[in-house]
């Protein structure tokens, strides 16, 4: 009998103070990868963890699976500087 449109609560504090905002989400599988600059996601104000909505990461991995099924085309192509740290010691 909950009747307040908001069912968005941070699992984490109780909180209901949930915040819509955005950030560059990277997706990752099997070493391929697909970034999603200004993806939609909900932060706590209180606690201030970030959470993706299920329907946004379902979305992501449908489009992932297509691009690198190469039934659709991604909107661009980024290089990244890699570094692997291995901490040998001279
Ligand atoms: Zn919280």
């Amino acid at each position: 009998m909950t009747a307040n449109g908001k069912e968005a609560k941070c699992p984490f504090c109780g909180s209901e103070e949930l915040e819509e905002q955005t950030t560059d989400y990277l997706y990752t599988h099997d070493d391929k990868y697909l970034l999603i600059p200004n993806m939609p996601v909900l932060v706590c104000s209180t606690c201030g963890m970030v959470y993706y909505p299920g329907t946004v990461l379902e979305e992501v991995e449908r489009h992932f699976f297509n691009i690198y099924n190469q039934q659709e085309q991604p909107d661009g192509y980024i290089q990244m500087p890699t570094l692997a740290y291995a901490g040998s010691g001279n």
